[in-house]
Formats: structure tokens, sequence, C-alpha cells
């Protein structure tokens, strides 16, 4: 078989069958990218090298479009980091052009009751994964792998289940950001959670996948779905005013942000680590890690968190994490992300010709970290929307943030 096979239960993929060329170019970006036989882990990065649009994400937007046209629900739309340097590939901007004030304004126009921020969901993974990496630096349990992909994470199931102790046990911020809507927001708002919908818009197609795991997240959309509700609802984007996402989970720190790149996270989370250990600010050399950024296979850097002398590692895609699986066990902390250059790269961004695939990467890559290099806010912790919510709520109700994992069936067992 050229082509990868995509089964009809397949929740983020579909191929339009008239359309295959049976070129086997998904197959051969599977294997490069992935390097698993054709066991689909939901990345959908043959989706962006498929050449006749045969493979697409599956779209759920007009499900979407009907809720908000049911008044009897509140639909919360929540945005990740990487849409908003990407939305604007399909309007005519610039590569990297980091539309935030459109895209919300955007979402508005649509017609969601509220929008929020997934970086605020960043915000608080951060703040938990920190907390377990120091914890684990305590007791010297070593490594902590990333939880934030759940393309690594199903990986990790099905092909290393004997160490699902090293996978960190924080939700991924999307989940963790829809499981305080239907319960902070739904409390703060006084509104019957069964009558919120949750819909997140990611650069993902595996984060349809993720919903399935934790339906906390009713519709989880691509920016490809937001660029057809934006055609269909026939707004001007390009000369939409900028618009703010609502106050409650709305403001977040770069930290957040920078979740979207590749290295992100692991910056991130180390940010906030040392504040956690030391009780003050990191040095400049945590809001520069070069050493961790950009689309190398494996990026490395030593870091001194003060009592601990950590070894890090970001890895680009799942088939350089898994020819080096054994080598990333020796490191403290690890990061994968299953698509190149992290989610910046994501199957459900606008397409593009595959000559031009890296530079548009690069470009929104630099976005993000240019607004990290001039945000007033850098470290999750100084977020105030995010020490509200462990102060006024958290504290006090019992809001699972965290999550368990079980084998699964790869193709080989
Ligand atoms: Fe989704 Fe990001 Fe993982 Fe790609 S790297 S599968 S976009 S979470």
């Amino acid at each position: 078989m050229k082509k990868v096979e995509i089964k009809p239960n397949n929740v983020s993929i579909d191929r339009i069958n008239e359309k295959c060329l049976n070129c086997g170019m998904c197959k051969k970006t599977c294997e490069k990218i992935n390097g698993l036989e054709g066991d689909c882990i939901n990345c959908g990065q043959c989706v962006l090298t498929c050449p006749s649009g045969a493979l697409i994400p599956k779209f759920d937007y007009k499900k979407v479009l009907n809720y908000i046209n049911d008044t009897d629900y509140t639909v919360v739309a929540f945005t990740a980091p990487a849409v908003r340097v990407a939305i604007g590939d399909e309007f005519g901007f610039a590569s990297g052009a980091f539309l935030e004030g459109k895209m919300v304004s955007a979402l508005k126009n649509i017609g969601f009751d509220y929008v929020f921020d997934t970086t605020f969901g960043a915000d608080l993974t951060i703040m938990e994964e920190a907390n377990e990496l120091v914890g684990r630096l305590k007791h010297k349990q070593k490594p902590l792998f990333t939880s934030c992909c759940p393309s690594w994470v199903l990986y990790m199931e099905k092909y290393h289940s004997e160490d699902l102790n090293l996978v960190s046990t924080c939700k991924s911020p999307i989940s963790m950001e829809a499981s305080m809507i239907k319960s902070y927001f739904s409390e703060m708002y006084d509104i019957p959670k069964e009558k919120i919908i949750t819909v997140s818009i990611a650069p993902c197609t595996s984060k349809k996948n993720e919903r399935v795991i934790h339906p906390e997240t009713d519709v989880s959309l691509t920016t490809r779905e937001l660029a057809m509700m934006i055609r269909e609802t026939n707004i001007d984007f390009k000369n939409l005013k900028d618009a703010e996402f609502d106050a409650l989970m709305g403001s977040s720190s770069s930290s957040g942000l920078i979740f979207g790149t590749s290295g992100g996270v692991t910056e991130a989370v180390l940010r906030t680590a040392y504040y956690m250990i030391n009780g003050k600010m990191a040095p400049p050399k945590f809001y520069d890690l070069e050493e961790i950024r950009g689309e190398e296979n494996i990026k490395t850097t030593t870091v001194d968190l003060g009592k601990y002398y950590l070894r890090v590692a970001a890895v680009n895609t799942i088939k350089i994490a898994s020819e080096n699986y054994e080598k990333l066990k020796t490191f403290d902390f690890v990061e994968v992300m299953a698509c190149p250059g992290g989610c910046i790269g994501g199957a459900g961004q606008p397409l593009s010709a595959i000559k031009d695939m890296l530079e548009i990467r690069n470009k929104r890559r630099e976005s993000m970290y240019n607004m990290d290099r001039v945000a007033q806010n850098r470290e999750a912790y100084k977020n105030p929307k995010v020490q509200d919510a462990y102060i006024s709520y958290l504290s006090k109700n019992d809001i699972d943030l965290h999550t368990e994992y079980y084998a699964k069936k790869s193709i080989k067992s």
C-alpha cells in the first residue's frame, strides 16, 4: 500500500478518496516524521504534504455554528498560542503576522459568547508541571517527560507503556482550560456547565483525539476551520478592529505564549521552577535559552536551578524521540513535540507549498519570541489571573488538572 491508511474511526484526519493520486507522499511523510510504519498517532503531518488536498483534518466547525445558533447554549472559544501567528496566512498577511486582536474580534463576530486564551491554561500547566519537576528533583526521580502534545503521549502509551510514570501527569493546556471553563467560569458566571459548550481552536489535529479522552473540551477545531468559519460568516478579517480576550481567563504570561514552539515549554517551566526553588526571579539566561530553540532534532542545555543542576532536552518529532529514546531517559527534563518546530508546524495550520514550510515556521517562531522579549509579564507565576484562580478557586475546590495514562495497542502489539 503506497498511502497511509486512514481508519473510519480516525477522529483527526479524513481522506477524500476521489482526490487521492495514490502518490505515496503521505506515507513518506509519516515515515520521515514519525517512523511508525503507518501507526497513526493523529499528528496529521501527512495532511500538510498531500499534493492534491485529498487528506484533510476532520472538519467539525459546522457543529459549532449550530451550537452558536442555539440560544440554549453559552459557547466559549479558547485559542492556542500558535493560531494567532498563522491565521493571517489565510487572509493575505505576511507569514508570522501576530494577529491576536483580529482573531479575537473574528471569534466574537462569528457569535461566540466568550473568548478566552489557552495561554491561561498553559500558565496553569507551567505552575503544575514546574511543581511536579521540583518534587521529582527532591526525590532524585528523573527524567520528567512533558505531556502537552497528545501525539507524544499516545506514542508513549503505545510504545513505552513501561515508562508511563516518567510522563508528567499534567493535562495539556487545552484540557486544563476546558476543565476550568466547566468549573471556575461556570460558577463565577452562574451558568450550568451542561449549558456550556467549550470549543478549543488549535493548530493541531491530534487535539481532536485528545478531546475523546478528555471530553471537558466539547469540540476541537483547527486554524483552518477558524478560517472557514470566518469566510462562511462573511467577516472581512483584514479590516477587523482588534478586540481583547474576555477577562477571567484572558490574560497570560508570555511563557504561556511560547508553548507554541519547540523548546518553549521547557523555557517556560524552567523560569517558574527556578522561582519555586529560590523564591526569586530566574537569571537572564532563562529568558534567552537559544540552545533549546529552533528546529534541530535534539536541542540540549544545562541549567543551574540553585539546588539542582539540570540537563534538559527539547526534541522535534516522534521519529527522533523514538530513535534516541534510551539517551533521552538520561536527561532530567525532556520536551517532545510531534510536529516539526512544535505546534507552529501543526497539521491544522493553513496549507502552504512544501518548499516554503520551514521559512513560514521560522517566521511564526520569530513572532512569538519577539512578543516574549517585550512582554510585561514573562513568568506564569506572575500572571494575576492565574494567582486569582489558585487563591479564590483551585485552593478550595477539587478540580483535576492532572490525568492518568494507560497502555494502548500499537501496530506491533
Ligand atoms: Fe498537536 Fe503541537 Fe503535538 Fe503537533 S506538536 S501534534 S500541533 S500538540
